[in-house]
């Protein structure tokens, strides 16, 4: 009571936390909506444009009929498979409600506050969300001219503060991956007691040969970990379920900083079953890459540089036209990602969408 002298209870309000007003608003991909006559695509949250197998439908009806239930706290069968398909230990295992859940489970166990998190910038939107909710303190380091890691700077922005380091590759929003020689070289330079982790959204949709097995490297250093989600390649983004591959002890902090029963049952079975339909899901997976292919390769031959996407969008590098450039996307029907002043994010979609993507932008290049 002793400093509220001048007011009555009743003119008081509840107490909210100061981090939570300098957070960055995440914001969701739009909706799709399309001039009259034209079909709108969503390419605005790198989406699977699949619906889901036939198989993992059929899973999720009959799971239905059994929310009444609690779901399994342990998540068990998800995890048995994902060790078995995975070829590491149960215990290495740590699931959550998508991997934007696991990577706040990850900041709530290893920072306190005024802790320090690094990450590259520009760079997954929910770092500095999940960061700055846990009181912690987000440390952005620019991507290289080439929008990628630069891991050398990242190295060097480490101080007796930093907890975690986050390693997005592929990088969203430009699609670049690290190179696994730079990354081992990284790793040589990080103290032990700092946690680095891989986040690997989009592995499924990498082709670069210097791309790094993240397995591997989580094997040989204690201090990595491996991010990974159903979100993207097994499109199930609306279910909400992810993993992290971690050493034991992480992987244990994981569990206890869980949501109790947060990864629910219709998305375990989903998860489940996607795993078994691998091989059906590894062709779309292909499909998508031809796509990402076809549209990257358009989009050079009409004069565009673009960096390097091994994800399933592309990056348009567009500084202040970004905002020109996406309302003329909308206009078209193709909801896209604009950053603020750096540039515009369009996911690859459906082959239609991408042909229109591959027109807006060929005709940006002939009024611009
Ligand atoms: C989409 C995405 C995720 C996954 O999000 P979910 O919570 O699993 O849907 C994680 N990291 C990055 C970089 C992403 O782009």
């Amino acid at each position: 009571m002793s400093d509220s002298t001048s007011s009555s209870p009743q003119e008081l309000s509840p107490r909210i936390r100061a981090a939570l007003s300098r957070l960055p608003a995440y914001v969701p991909g739009k909706p799709a909506s399309a001039p009259e006559g034209l079909t709108a695509y969503k390419l605005s949250s790198n989406e699977n444009p699949y619906a889901p197998l036939p198989s993992v439908l059929e899973a999720v009806r009959e799971a239905a009929g059994s929310v009444n239930r609690y779901p399994d706290m342990a998540v068990t069968e998800l995890t048995n498979a994902l060790a078995e398909t995975l070829g590491v230990p149960a215990e290495c295992i740590a699931t959550g409600t998508g991997s934007v859940g696991v990577l706040g489970q990850i900041i709530q166990s290893t920072c306190d506050v005024d802790d320090e998190v690094v990450f590259a910038w520009r760079s997954f939107e929910a770092y500095p969300i999940v960061t700055t909710i846990a009181g912690a303190v987000p440390v952005t380091v620019p991507l290289d001219a080439e929008h990628r890691h630069d891991l050398d700077a990242m190295a060097e922005a480490i101080t007796d503060r930093t907890r975690v380091i986050l390693v997005c590759t592929p990088n969203n929003p430009t699609g670049t991956v690290v190179h696994d020689a730079e990354l081992r070289a990284f790793l040589a330079r990080v103290p032990g007691d700092i946690l680095v982790v891989i986040d690997e959204a989009y592995l499924e949709f990498v082709t670069d040969p210097d791309a790094p097995d993240a397995l591997a490297i989580w094997r040989e250093f204690p201090n990595v970990m491996v991010l990974r989600t159903f979100s993207k390649a097994y499109g199930l983004a609306g279910l909400r379920v992810g993993y992290a591959v971690a050493h034991p002890e992480i992987a244990a902090a994981l569990r206890k900083t869980a949501v109790p029963f947060g990864v629910n049952s219709l998305a375990q079975v989903a998860a489940v079953r996607s795993l078994e339909a691998v091989d059906e899901l590894e062709e779309r997976v292909a499909e998508l890459v031809k796509e990402r292919g076809r549209i990257a390769d358009g989009l050079r031959d009409q004069g565009w540089e673009l960096s390097d996407s091994q994800a399933n969008f592309v990056w348009f590098d567009l500084g202040e036209q970004s905002s020109e450039f996406s309302a003329e996307c909308e206009q078209v029907g193709l909801m896209v990602r604009q950053y603020g002043r750096d540039g515009v994010r369009v996911t690859v979609g459906e082959p239609e969408a991408n042909e229109r993507v591959l027109e807006v932008a060929q005709r940006w290049r002939d009024t611009h």
